[in-house]
């Protein structure tokens, strides 16, 4: 068994707020252990590089996306929209093998440890081979995630996502669509085929449905009826303002109406995006106790819109960060463009603080923290004893970053330096990144760099 260890932190970011000399003991089963403040300060003491804070949990992401990142940004010869991005991927997903899936979800995962997260929830639709053809075993591609998450060395949230239909009404899937589909009880079997694999990966399983686009309502209330993960679900909602006319000409009602009126919707519950929303659903969604699943890098590459934050903030509501589809991959831009979006529409500064005097970047982050936990289905998020020991070490060399105290490291690290700020981080326990770079950042990179040169 692993021995425990311990940590010097000068400043470091409690739940309660900054705390100066504090000593973490981290379990040998990498569990925050103790926390111990204004603690006696023995010279043998490993001490924190910087100021320490919490990693983040990433509530949103399609790993494989990632290999397509920065390459679709050709103008096509129509109005280029979300439609033309998703016909590139479908492409892109037909010429993937398992092991290429796993070679990018692990340089993806080890890129989200640098930008600042320690846990992913992964949002799996990529199923089956080109055409829709079975691999041997159903469960093969989701075992590559949670291969690639082990390996480095991130936590993990498995949602297989339930995908059946290409629109509104249960309609037949597009040939593109062939390697995400099931019916609802190879869906079933899916999950409970992936309960002791998650196990023994420690990973936390739940669910998604892909949209109110690919399942219908009654395929969505089998699955939920007879699920038994006991995990998270998320869904995709109101992304794209096409999917609010096809859902209103479908049902008389928009997607965010539809899915609050029919589904059960509570604190298991993350929705991705929700960008186009009434006051009414915006009021509503957050009264659920549901998280809002944010993504404001890939939201404006693919021109879905702005989501209302700061009526949904006013309302209470609870959301956290992903990177979708990774054209970004660290926490201070997702966090900078979901604030830059509300004050450049409101024309104004500071929209997403928690009160006069607030500091932007700690409401931002506090909110993310809770959210993307919740999203996880974590017990609980930030460093607390009994938590995942997952850390992000702020470099204390860099002057931005060692002149600063309290809640300014936080907007010196958001809005001024980026991922550059990230100087080591500990996942469950374990130091993933040190100085910048991952624990196998060669290897991860030679494999990657072969998979792209094979998909060229
Ligand atoms: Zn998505």
């Amino acid at each position: 068994m692993a021995t425990s260890q311990t940590l010097l932190c000068r400043q470091i970011l409690l739940p309660e707020g900054w705390a100066s000399d504090v000593v973490l003991t981290i379990s040998g089963e990498g569990l925050i252990a103790a926390i111990e403040p204004n603690a006696v300060i023995e010279s043998s003491l490993v001490e924190a590089a910087g100021p320490v804070v919490p990693a983040l949990a990433n509530l949103h992401s399609h790993a494989f996306q990632r290999a397509m990142a920065g390459l679709a940004e050709l103008a096509g010869t129509t109005d280029d929209s979300f439609w033309t991005w998703r016909d590139a991927m479908y492409r892109l997903v037909g010429r993937m093998s398992p092991d290429d899936i796993e070679a990018v979800a692990t340089k993806l995962y080890s890129e989200l440890l640098k930008g600042g997260f320690g846990h992913v929830i992964e949002f799996h639709y990529l199923h089956h081979a080109a055409g829709g053809r079975r691999y041997a075993s159903g469960e093969e591609t989701s075992r590559r995630i949670l291969h690639a998450a082990q390996a480095a060395g991130i936590g993990l949230t498995h949602l297989p996502v339930f995908y059946a239909h290409a629109g509104f009404g249960g309609t037949e899937p597009g040939e593109g669509q062939r390697p995400f589909i099931h019916d609802v009880d190879q869906f079933l079997a899916l999950l409970q085929a992936l309960k002791p694999d998650c196990e023994v990966a420690g990973a936390t399983l739940g669910l998604a449905i892909h949209s109110l686009r690919a399942a219908t309502p009654d395929e969505m209330r089998t699955i939920l009826a007879a699920e038994e993960t006991g995990g998270p679900i998320h869904i995709h909602v109101a992304e794209q303002q096409r999917e609010v006319e096809d859902c209103i000409a479908w049902s008389g009602r928009r997607p965010a109406e539809f899915l609050l009126d029919e589904m059960p919707v509570d604190d298991r519950w993350c929705a991705i995006h929700a960008t186009h929303m009434t006051a009414d659903e915006t009021r509503r969604l957050a009264r659920s106790g549901a998280v809002t699943g944010l993504c404001p890098a890939t939201e404006a590459n693919l021109g879905d819109g702005i989501f209302p934050a700061t009526d949904f903030a006013g309302f209470g509501g609870r959301f956290g960060i992903g990177t979708d589809s990774h054209v970004a991959t660290t926490v201070a831009e997702e966090l900078r463009l979901l604030e830059y979006g509300q004050r450049l529409r409101d024309r104004r500064r500071n929209r997403l603080a928690s009160g006069p005097g607030a500091s932007v970047g700690r409401t931002l982050f506090d909110a993310a923290l809770a959210g993307g936990g919740q999203a996880a289905g974590m017990r609980s998020s930030g460093i607390r004893v009994g938590a995942r020991a997952d850390l992000v070490v702020l470099n204390g060399n860099n002057p931005f970053i060692g002149a600063a105290s309290g809640d300014q490291i936080l907007g010196r690290w958001l809005f001024a330096l980026g991922a550059e700020a990230v100087r080591d981080v500990m996942a469950a326990g374990q130091w993933v990144v040190r100085e910048g770079r991952h624990r196998n950042e060669e290897a991860i990179d030679n494999a990657f760099r072969e998979v792209l040169l094979k998909l060229a």
